[in-house]
């Protein structure tokens, strides 16, 4: 018999444009006039100097949010040099330094101009307008190569650079590019990783809450770093330098709730999906199930993934309890431990391994 599997997890439905009648809407005798649904946009926030791993450590509710409706790595990797110039224009034109060009880290227009077409680039050949918004002179040289439509510099900070993107995406620009120095700066000061540099993880969190709020539902987003770093530097091939967070989401993504599903349903498995404790608990009085997995937020119940866990292990059920949660907080993994489950993780890799572990390699 196959192994039968039981996922208890809420689809994150992605904002969809509101008001756009169905398709499969009945037709009248005269079909109803309708507008062609706007066209999709792109918003690409970068925090400077940004380790995926600090987004562990102190609460930034905005960052995970967009990653609970999108999908995410926290293991992405940055170009070498791990550098903010080298890095951001690999990022934005999409090849290797060795290829761009720009190897230094600082704005020196006399070394050369960008000669590879950028993200902007293609943008003004599909007719469409961007802007780029940034906190350091260095960007000039993006600028330079003539291709952004609108370019903010701004020596004010985080919150200013939040201001002026806001205004960007006010107007209309179909893609902005923002750039938030101040984490790598207080990293340089203080160390990365300090008490200093988690608290302006804290405030850009905050700066990026608002231009969240003002975001469209056809405007895709992107949130990424350029580089890590470690005591007060960066810029080598270490880990610490290379990995950075890559999270997208918007109208069009898949969430990686769905990703996970999909791939759980390439295993020979019986899998069954709910989406509520209750309708979880219910169909597992009717059957057997060799595993359960969970998430743990649904709906305003932040905890749901414990209740069904305690409900479960109350009713004397010891099926093997795997909680897939957006967070993946040292302190969460030990309590999902202390109450009888036997993994909590964030990542879709170590979900799949333990179900091959216990479940068997798919066929
Ligand atoms: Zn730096």
């Amino acid at each position: 018999m196959r192994p039968a599997l039981l996922l208890c997890l809420v689809p994150v439905l992605a904002a969809c444009g509101g008001g756009a009648s169905s398709p499969l809407a009945p037709s009248a005798a005269v079909p109803p006039p309708t507008l062609p649904p706007p066209p999709p946009r792109a918003l690409i926030l970068s925090i400077d100097g940004l380790r995926p791993d600090a987004i562990e450590k102190v609460e930034v509710a905005n960052i995970r949010q967009l990653a609970a409706r999108g999908s995410y790595s926290w293991q992405a990797q940055t170009i070498t040099p791990s550098n903010t110039l080298p890095a951001h224009t690999s990022m934005l034109t999409g090849v290797a330094p060795s290829v761009h060009k720009i190897t230094w880290d600082d704005y020196l227009p006399a070394r050369g101009q960008l000669t590879t077409p950028t993200l902007f680039a293609a943008a003004k050949v599909a007719g469409r307008r961007s802007a780029m918004v940034v906190g350091k002179e260095k960007f000039l040289t993006l600028r330079d190569s003539g291709s952004v439509d609108a370019f903010v510099l701004t020596m004010r900070g985080d919150d200013d650079v939040a201001n002026q993107a806001i205004l960007q995406v006010d107007a209309g620009f179909d893609l902005v590019f923002v750039h938030f120095p101040d984490v790598d700066l207080i990293g340089h000061e203080r160390k990365w990783l300090s008490a200093q540099y988690l608290q302006k993880l804290q405030t850009v969190d905050a700066a990026l809450g608002r231009i969240l709020s003002v975001v469209p539902a056809n405007m895709t987003v992107i949130l990424t770093a350029d580089h890590g770093g470690s005591d007060t530097g960066h810029g080598s091939s270490a880990a610490a330098h290379m990995t950075i967070p890559w999270v997208i989401a918007g109208p069009r993504v898949k969430v990686n709730n769905a990703l996970a599903v999909r791939a759980l349903r390439k295993f020979h498995l019986d899998v069954e999906e709910v989406t509520s404790t209750e309708a979880a608990l219910d169909v597992m009085q009717r059957r057997h199930f060799d595993l359960v997995i969970s998430d743990m937020g649904r709906g305003d119940n932040k905890r749901a993934g414990y209740e069904l866990l305690a409900e479960m292990r109350r009713k004397g059920s010891m099926v093997p309890f795997l909680i897939f949660s957006s967070s993946d907080r040292p302190e969460f993994r030990q309590e999902a431990m202390d109450r009888g489950a036997q993994l909590s993780t964030n990542s879709i890799v170590e979900l799949l391994d333990y179900i091959i572990r216990d479940l068997g390699e798919p066929k």
